[in-house]
């Protein structure tokens, strides 16, 4: 990432999309509990009211969780792996049907929930999660879970995330490679940064493949489609800190 400061400072036009749990913030027992620090809050204000640069945070939260986080700075949201959009203060939603997946999804959730002490639903406008973070046997029922669900996907148009501990299922027709096309496809970016955590913000590596001068980070471990790796969240607020 060596010459990154050099790339965002020639810029005329700048995109930076940033995941919130697990890039941001790092993840609490309880979803809720996952608050900014003013300190974070200071550094995105800072970041998006930078001159020629586009901030806009890209996460799966439902919309009032990632409102109540994040709402209050002067940016353009994405909630739900693309679902709904915040754009200049006013939330859109996308129109999808996931009536025909969500019940035979949902009855299996709710065997898993009571064979797995600890583990919740969360029911979301455009997709289902099943949260283990707190469960003892979480990983093991989640591998369980997501044999289950592959034999079923391929009957119905949603797509499986093995997500950080959790399993969420979402229509095919969301996500963040496909909400990161839209933001692309509407200005002419010559700097786009992109970090994010786990499986979902994959789609938006693969997708910012197409665009080679797109800088991708992944943070933590793991197989990726980003060109580079960050430690932890720690080292991306640093990160950041950089572009102020
Ligand atoms: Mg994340």
């Amino acid at each position: 990432m060596g010459d990154l400061l050099e790339k965002y400072n020639q810029a005329n036009n700048r995109l930076i999309l940033l995941d919130y749990d697990g890039t941001l913030v790092d993840f609490k027992r309880v979803p809720e509990e996952a608050v900014p620090s003013i300190e974070l809050l200071d550094i995105l204000r800072r970041l998006s009211s930078k001159r020629n640069t586009k901030l806009i945070i890209i996460s799966g939260r439902n919309q009032k969780e990632i409102e109540k986080f994040v709402g209050e700075l002067p940016i353009d949201i994405i909630a739900e792996h693309g679902a709904l959009l915040k754009k200049q203060g006013e939330w859109k939603k996308l129109k999808i049907d996931i009536r025909q997946w969500k019940e035979p999804v949902l009855a299996i959730l709710n065997e898993s929930t009571m064979s797995c002490p600890g583990s919740f639903i969360e029911e979301k406008n455009f997709s289902l999660a099943w949260h283990y973070r707190n469960a003892e046997t979480g990983y093991d029922q989640s591998r369980k879970l997501l044999n289950r669900l592959y034999g079923m996907s391929s009957s119905f148009h949603c797509k499986i995330l093995d997500g950080n501990k959790v399993v969420e299922i979402a229509d095919d027709e969301i996500g963040k490679g496909k909400a990161t096309k839209d933001i692309i496809e509407h200005d002419d970016y010559d700097f786009i940064l992109s970090i994010g955590d786990d499986q979902t913000d994959e789609e938006m590596f693969e997708f910012l493949l197409n665009h080679p001068e797109a800088i991708t980070v992944k943070v933590g471990e793991g197989n990726t489609k980003a060109k580079y790796q960050l430690e932890n969240v720690d080292s991306v607020v640093k990160l950041l800190k950089r572009l102020l």
